[in-house]
């Protein structure tokens, strides 16, 4: 065991609380704290409701690149890595090339990603939320350190954690930015 789970517990935590704001079904966060894993951690979410189909893989960018932004905010020493081998960029990178997006494109997409994942993190209220939902997963996962935890309930553990209003200002920064990235790519 190591302090991977605190790292894995932030990442997961923000595609949680970010996925669920926008409404989409948080399935279940799995988070394995035996060392070396391929994937230390998953987060399962059914995107379902109303909205262009097009805009919706915007929201859903957003909710993939703020996992490893939030692992490099909550501690400054997984800044060199965390970054660049985090396989959710690599996701939405190849998801743009194949509908045509050519690599300038892709670039100014994921820069403008970035900026809004760091600017909803950047946010007391959201931060604070974050790191609640970590917290909860960081000492459960620790309680079965030899042993994946799966957290099947994330609504309750995320609607406890973090005020209404923090979730409807995720929803609202992220469908307005939508339609921006929309445009770039
Ligand atoms: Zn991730």
């Amino acid at each position: 065991m190591s302090a991977d789970v605190r790292a894995t517990a932030y990442h997961e935590a923000a595609h949680a609380v970010t996925g669920f704001a926008l409404g989409h079904e948080i399935r279940c966060v799995l988070v394995n704290p035996i060392k070396g894993v391929r994937y230390p951690g998953r987060t399962e979410r059914v995107v379902s409701g109303p909205g262009h189909p097009a805009l919706l893989s915007e929201e859903c960018a957003i909710v993939e690149v703020i996992g490893g932004l939030a692992e490099i905010r909550h501690d400054e020493h997984w800044r060199a890595d965390a970054w660049h081998r985090d396989d959710d960029l690599k996701d939405v990178q190849e998801r743009l090339r194949n509908t045509g997006s050519g690599p300038m494109r892709i670039d100014a997409f994921m820069k403008r990603c970035d900026e809004i994942a760091r600017e909803l993190l950047d946010d007391e209220g959201v931060w604070a939320g974050i790191a609640a939902v970590a917290a909860h997963l960081e000492t459960t996962a620790r309680q079965r350190p030899d042993a994946p935890t799966r957290f099947m309930n994330m609504g309750r553990v995320i609607s406890r954690a973090i005020p209404q209003k923090s979730l409807d200002q995720i929803a609202r920064v992220i469908r307005g930015y939508a339609a921006v990235l929309n445009a770039l790519r």
